[in-house]
């Protein structure tokens, strides 16, 4: 055995134990890795950004020495130093948890591709994710420290708006937002349609009061400009 003691920073200390909220000295065997030393302090390996030992940034398969210094950062402590903890993201689609459902909908209206199932145990969702490059986004520690589940992220608050700001600076989604694109219920992609088509789908005095309507082409439900969206319009601006 031997010891070595190791620092969190900003919204990793939400995962510690009081006792631990200061400098942590962690006793291990010569084999443990880095990942397994913060997971078993309680953090899950999706939240760190950068972890350095004894000054210098390693990735996770780095292996535990007597007397390392480590500090783990997460994403919003900016560092001077690579990314090199999991691979970079190519895309930002999600799979939503059933214990944050309701962000689903705000991200798709932000544009971004979002799965959820409520039935899914957590087995399933890491698969599915691991399967499909997903994103997870869950308040659940144990899918996060599931070895399958490379891109996560925990959502701290249990408020709807502000999980969102969250994951938007996180993945830093402000260039990538195209905000009223997909449809907020099945992610197909909104399309303009002409007003005759869609009579049924819309009450009588939107349909004589607007002209410009929009259809989802996957589940065909109809789209317009009205009091809803100058309502989102004015959310946009404080999310983005
Ligand atoms: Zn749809």
């Amino acid at each position: 055995m031997f010891t070595i003691s190791i620092q969190f920073f900003g919204e990793l200390l939400n995962f510690l134990a009081q006792a631990h909220q200061q400098t942590i000295q962690y006793s291990t065997d010569k084999l443990a890795s880095i990942k397994d030393a913060i997971e078993a302090l309680g953090v899950p390996h999706t939240e760190p950004s950068w972890v350095f030992v004894n000054g210098n940034v390693v990735d996770f398969s780095y292996r535990l020495q007597a007397n390392d210094q480590v500090k783990v950062y997460p994403a919003n402590f900016q560092q001077d130093a690579p990314l090199c903890l999991r691979p970079a993201r190519q895309n930002y689609q999600f799979m939503v948890d059933a214990n944050v459902r309701a962000v689903a909908k705000y991200l798709r209206l932000l544009g971004f591709y979002t799965v959820t199932d409520d039935n899914l145990p957590d087995e399933k969702i890491a698969k599915l994710a691991a399967e499909k490059d997903y994103i997870v986004l869950t308040r659940d520690i144990g899918l996060l420290k599931r070895k399958n589940v490379v891109h996560g992220c925990f959502l701290h608050s249990e408020d709807t708006e502000t999980q969102l700001q969250a994951i938007v600076d996180r993945y830093n989604l402000k260039p990538y937002i195209k905000a009223f694109s997909l449809c907020l219920v099945c992610n197909g992609k909104i399309q303009l349609i002409d007003k005759q088509f869609i009579a049924q789908k819309v009450p009588a005095d939107v349909y004589e009061t607007l002209n410009e309507f929009y259809t989802c082409p996957d589940c065909e439900r109809a789209y317009w400009k009205g009091s809803h969206y100058d309502k989102l319009q004015q959310k946009l601006k404080g999310w983005t």
